[in-house]
This record gives structure tokens, sequence and C-alpha cells, in this order.
């Protein structure tokens, strides 16, 4: 393996790397050897799509340019200066092209520089393309995690790679494997929740489909896994704080997602956090980056900072006196590309010149980059089609594959009785709240999408209530403000209604950029319902009407009162394109529910973080002023049948350490109709030298059972499952007993228990 070899040079007739029979190292040898430095430099730039910026230029406050809003940043460099910067290669990459019009006029200028090296363009597509005006929106994150089906995440993410290269996109900056189990921070949506490992599962099923086929041919994209590390349980809930935490448990909870995706997914792309960790900035965190993601991890692709963040190190961390500075930490920490804005190339040939930073470190990160041009087709397959547009953009088979997937993560919390709903029984009914029939069920990371796209929940019970009067109340969608007159209309109509639909929760919708109540930057200090939310559920469920509520939220609610008391509870997350179809479909009993919580939800702000894989200390004394047990556990969801675990088994009582272990079980439905369960084991170490989780999920399975069948689910355990990092962050697995526990949620209650050794 010879090391590359570059330098500038005039360009042949015929230059080997436009010749897509070669091999991708030799392309990129070739071209590298073509490029003047600064072209180097620039493969390493990012900027933001010029609609973006226009739109950023008409409408940007004073106080969004001070945080970095485009404009502010770009220092009076108008979209026309940014498109001759592209003519002339001065610009590696773009993100946030939105439409593909837009991504053929960049290309073209791309076509037009020296060495007509094409754009690689990236966006937030982190369930479905949703910047995009027309794609398919599949559920939040936290709603996928809810399917604990790691399949048909796999296969969205296909789909969305497709929708991405069809409009001109080739870059998803997803998936976020952070670990979230803080329900004020705004970005929990946007995660698969609390657990290691089924954040790591989804993580790498998430990968493997956006990075299809290995990332060879046109239908697939660069994946991003992000944030490193730890944005999940920054101080007091809020994006971008602080964490302080130990190296053992960093290792033991936040970083296996991203080891694992890594190792068995290999992401071409991964992206540091907003936050500090234990006082280094992210952005410059050599250590983080370098030693442990890439020497011990073996990640082998490029590093693109996150929004502003390289700048962050000086103007927000304080760590490094001017920009420069604060480049030179991040790059020579592990950062290849910059996003976004101009000021960086000039600050990185300056460090150059100054023998600060190395060509060599420059070529590395060129390199990488170039070949995930020459990896993607780009140089061959630059342009988009109308034709491409249509056959794929929210095609049958993917709006398809978004009901599939929201019917399964919609978890049922509470019923007394009352669902499915029966429509002989209830025949007017009213429909009110404020997430009713908006685009709120769409979640974050998504432009409004064409009305005739979007299943509302109230277009979803019209179509399914067959037979009954729909009486729908709107009592507006601003949560800070809604409409009081409406809301006493509403509590009116439910006299006369055998049952009332209220629909609540929280507002991810990006256009209500100021009324938004969740999403990145969208932090709280109290996780109850918005303004008047609870007292429109309880005025309607004080009529006597019997009430379901139904919750569209990216973070955990804590409901209180509506907990105690409305007889049925849906938690809907943010459901996506087909969402309205889907919660109908289950509130009128045509689909069994599924889906089980993949983060648990506390009874008040005070109990953050509750987690079920706590301490075994963690509850020895009860709060004076409250329980001390959540308002629902990890991995709980009801189901309209019921589910039986028996006979518990391991293969063995006793196992060398090498040996595998195997467990099984039986599980059958006992109700009266089919249905999904998702079968989940946890592990204990029984005792330890340094104290462990009372429990931790190792491995679960969703399986389909008739009505009356039984089946036996069997599950291998292995040496990786009962090891950890000790307080001196040593990786050890301790001989002794474990616990394996087995059930349909983390509740002890509701699992069954066998124990084995391991010498
Ligand atoms: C977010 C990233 C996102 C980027 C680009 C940042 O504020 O933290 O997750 O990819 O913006 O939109």
């Amino acid at each position: 393996f010879q090391p590359l070899v570059f330098g500038a040079n005039d360009i042949p007739e015929r230059p080997l790397y436009l010749d897509s029979s070669l091999p991708v190292r030799t392309r990129v040898e070739n071209l590298m050897s073509l490029m003047t430095l600064q072209e180097k430099v620039a493969q390493m730039c990012q900027y933001v799509g010029l609609e973006h910026m226009r739109d950023a230029e008409k409408n940007i406050t004073e106080e969004e340019l001070l945080n970095g809003h485009a404009r502010g940043f770009y220092k009076g460099l108008h979209s026309t200066g940014v498109e001759r910067m592209v003519t002339r290669g001065e610009i590696g990459s773009f993100l946030h092209v939105l439409t593909p019009a837009e991504a053929n006029h960049l290309q073209k200028l791309a076509e037009k520089s020296r060495l007509k090296i094409p754009l690689l363009i990236g966006i937030d597509a982190i369930h479905g393309n949703g910047l995009v005006s027309g794609s398919t929106i599949y559920p939040s994150p936290i709603g996928m995690a809810s399917t604990f089906a790691p399949d048909l995440i796999e296969q969205a993410s296909r789909q969305t790679a497709l929708e991405m290269r069809a409009t001109g996109s080739h870059w998803a900056f997803t998936p976020n494997i952070e670990i979230a189990c803080d329900a004020r921070w705004g970005r929990v949506g946007e995660t698969f929740g609390e657990d290691p490992y089924l954040v790591s599962r989804m993580g790498v099923a998430s990968i493997k489909g956006l990075q299809t086929d290995n990332l060879t041919g046109l239908n697939t994209v660069l994946a991003c896994a992000k944030h490193l590390v730890a944005g999940g349980i920054a101080n007091n809930g809020t994006n971008a704080g602080p964490v302080e935490l130990s190296e053992g448990k960093l290792r033991n909870f936040f970083l296996p997602p991203f080891k694992a995706a890594i190792q068995e997914a290999k992401p071409f792309t991964l992206m540091p956090a907003h936050n500090e960790l234990n006082g280094v900035p992210c952005h410059a965190n050599k250590w983080l980056m370098t030693d442990i993601i890439r020497n011990e991890y073996g990640f082998d692709g490029f590093i693109v900072s996150d929004w502003m963040d390289m700048e962050a190190i000086s103007t927000r961390h304080r760590i490094a006196e001017n920009t420069t500075d604060a480049f030179f930490l991040s790059v020579d920490g592990g950062v290849d590309m910059h996003m976004h804005g101009p000021v960086f190339s000039d600050a990185i040939l300056k460090l150059i010149k100054e023998g600060k930073l190395t060509e060599e470190r420059i070529n590395k990160a060129c390199a990488k980059i170039l070949e995930a041009k020459f990896q993607l087709g780009l140089f061959e397959n630059r342009y988009v089609t109308e034709a491409d547009i249509k056959k794929t953009v929210f095609s049958k088979a993917h709006q398809q594959t978004a009901l599939e997937i929201a019917r399964r993560s919609i978890v049922l919390l509470k019923n007394e009785t009352l669902l499915p709903v029966d429509t002989r029984k209830f025949k007017k009914i009213l429909v009110t709240g404020p997430n009713a029939n908006n685009q709120s069920i769409m979640g974050d990371w998504v432009f409004e999408q064409p009305e005739k796209n979007v299943s509302t929940i109230l277009k979803g019970i019209k179509e399914e209530a067959s037979g009954a009067q729909i009486n729908y109340v709107d009592v507006g969608w601003n949560l800070r403000a809604l409409d009081s007159a409406k809301i006493e209309e509403a509590v009116q109509t439910a006299k006369s209604s055998d049952l009332a639909i209220v629909v609540v929760g929280e507002d991810s919708f990006r256009q209500h950029w100021k009324e938004k109540t969740c999403g990145e930057n969208r932090d709280r200090m109290d996780i109850t319902l918005w303004g008047k939310q609870h007292y429109l559920v309880e005025s309607i469920y004080k009529t006597g009407v019997p009430t379901i509520v139904i919750l569209v939220n990216g973070r955990p609610l804590a409901t209180g009162w509506i907990a105690e008391n409305i007889p049925a509870i849906i938690e809907a997350w943010e459901p996506g394109s087909m969402g309205g179809k889907a919660i109908a479909e289950i509130l009128f009993g045509k689909v069994n529910p599924s889906g089980k919580l993949p983060i648990t939800i506390p009874r008040h702000v005070g109990q953050i973080s509750t987690v079920y894989n706590h301490k075994p200390s963690q509850f020895l004394h009860p709060y004076i002023d409250g329980d001390k047990t959540p308002l629902y556990p990890f991995g709980y969801g009801l189901s309209y049948t019921s589910f039986k675990y028996s006979q518990l088994k391991a293969d063995k009582t006793d196992y060398d350490a090498n040996e595998e272990i195997e467990v099984t079980v039986n599980v059958s439905n006992t109700g009266e109709r089919q249905g999904e369960e998702i079968v989940q084991l946890y592990i204990r170490d029984d005792y330890s030298n340094t104290t462990r989780p009372v429990k931790e999920l190792k491995r679960f399975q969703r399986i389909l059972l008739e009505k009356g069948e039984s089946k036996v689910v069997s599950f291998r355990l292995n040496r990786e499952d009962l090891s950890y990092y000790n307080h001196k962050a040593e990786y050890v697995l301790e001989p002794g007993t474990f616990t394996v526990m087995v059930g349909g949620s983390s509740l002890d209650k509701e699992l069954q228990k066998v124990k084995f050794n391991v010498k």
C-alpha cells in the first residue's frame, strides 16, 4: 500500500480520474495529483444551499444573526458570490439544497470549474427526506425505535436514500445515535431513546439502509453517525450544554452505538456534538475523534463539523483565542470538513503556511471526500431528472413502508375497555385538540409538505370510523395560544357526543419557528402539556363523555392527571405522512397496537433522569412529595390481546467465559386476536467489582402470534454481552452469577428470571 503522492499539474486531455472503469483509489490519486493546495482545502468547505441562504437573507433577525444564522456568518457574501466560488472550484460541498432544480444548477456551475469536481450535497434526512417538499415522511426516530424492528428502519432508510438521490442529495446527516434520557432536551424525538443496545441496533440498520449495497451504485447515500458524544445528557437538558462524564460511563452507555455503527455498518461520515465533554469541546477532542473513533474503533471515513461548532471552540467554549486557532484544534483533532461558510479556507491555508497544519493532513481529508464522490458515482451522474423524481418520490411502496412503521411505532399506554372503539356504540364522535388536523404529526426536520400527502389524524378517523358521525372542533394549532372560545365550543360539543378523541402534545413543526415547542433548540424546563391543552382535556372529560387522549410529541410528557383519569391513552409520537391512518386503524381496531417505549416516561420533570438501567442504589429512599417510579417504564406498551411468558431456560447452568449462552422462552398469545409482541431479554450481573445496572437490554425480537398460538423464542448471548467497563475504564468480564430476565417490558413483575454462572 503506497502512500499517496500529490501535486498540482496541468490537466491532460483525458485525465485518468474521469475514467469510471478505474478503481476509486487510482482515480482519487490521479485527481489529487492535479489539484492545487487551495483546491484540496476547498473540498473541505461546505456552504448552505442558495435558497436556504436567500431565505436567511430575507428573514433574519438581529438575534439569529448573532447566533450564527447563515447570513451573519457569510458576512455579506450573497448567493451570487457563492455561485462564483463554485465555478472556481472553491467549494466542495453544500448542505440543504432544497430543490432538484437548485441541485442541478449548482452541479452545472461546478462542472464549469477547472477540474469539474461534482458537489457533495448533504441534508438532514432524519426520517425521510423531510426538508424537500413531496417526500415520504416516516415516523420520527423515537417512533421508529418504538417498533423494535430494525429491518423496517433499514427499509425506510433505503427508500430515503432513493428519494434523496432522485432530488439531488447524496449524504444524510443521520442517524442520531445519542442516548436520550432527559425529556427536557428538545431533540429526544430524533434519537432512538435511552438504551445503548436498542440505539445500536437501530443505528446500524439505518446506516446499512442509507448506504445501500455498501455505497456502490446510484441508489445509495452517505450516512452520518452523530453526534459524538453525549449531547443527550447535557447539563440541565439544554442543547449544547456541557457534559461531565466518567470514562466508564461514557464507554458503557454513550459510545457503544458508535462502536457498533462503525464496526458493523461503516458509516462514511461522522459528526461531533455541540457540547463539550469533560472540559474539551467535542469538536476539538482529539482523544474522542482520533484515538477512540479512528484508532480504536477503526472509523475510516471523514468527520464533518456541526453547524458553526468549529467557531464555537473559540466564541462559546473559549479554549482558542480566535477562529483560526479554533479551526486548528478542530482539524488537528480529527474534523475533515467544515459546516459551513467562507472563512475556513483562508484560515486553513494560513495554518499550513505557518507550518501548524501539514499538507498531509489536508490530503487525508480531501482524499476521503473525493473517495465518497467517486464511490457515489457523482462524476458520471451529477444531475437529476424529472422522470426519476416522479418514479421515486412518495411512491406507493414508500407510503406503504411509512404506514407499516407508523402502525408498529404507536404505543398504547392505557386502555380501560374503550379501545378498540365500537362505532355501533359510539355513533357521534367529537375530534378536537391542537394536533388533530395538521402537520405536527410529521415531526422535526420536516418542512411543510403538500396537504394531499399528509394523512392527518382527523382525515384518518374520517376514513376508518365506518358509520360514525365525526364532529371536529378546531381549537387552533399554536400551543402557546389555543383559542379559548373554540375550547368552550369543543366542551359544548362533547356534551352531545358519545365519545371524544382529543389530540394534544407538542409541536415540532419547522415553519413554526417561534411557536415550536419541541425539536432542536426547543428545550423545556417543564415536561407537562403546554398552555391550555390540559384544561381542554380535563374540561371535556368532566362533561362525562368517554374520552380518549392521543399524544403527538417528540419528547416524553409527564401527563399526570391525564394518565390517572383518562381511560384510554395512545402515545403516537410523530408518526409521519401516514400517521393519521395508522392511528385511526388502531383506534377502530383494524390494527392491533404493538409499539413499546424506547424511553422511560417520567411522572415529573424532577424525576429526570429516571432510566430503567439505573444503579441498584438509585431508588432506596422515596421522594417525600411524589412517587419514585416512572409514569411508564422502558419497554412498556399494551396490546388488544395478551401474552403469557413461560419456561424460561438457559441451555446450561455453568459456562466458560468464551462459551455462547442459549436462552429460550415460551410465549403464548392468550387473548382473543392476533398480535405482535416484542420479546425483551435483559441481564443483570448479580455481583461485580464496580456497581452495575439493575438490568440491561441485550436482545429483543418482534414476533407475530395468532390467537392461541405459542412460540419458543431463542436468543444467544456472548462474552461481550456480559462484559463492561469498570470504574478504572478497563474492559472486564468478571466470573460469577448473572440473571437473565425475559418478558414484555422492563417492569420486574413482567419478567421471567433464570440464573447462570460464568467461570
Ligand atoms: C444539528 C445537526 C444538523 C445540522 C445541519 C445542527 O444544528 O445539530 O444535527 O445536521 O444542524 O442542519
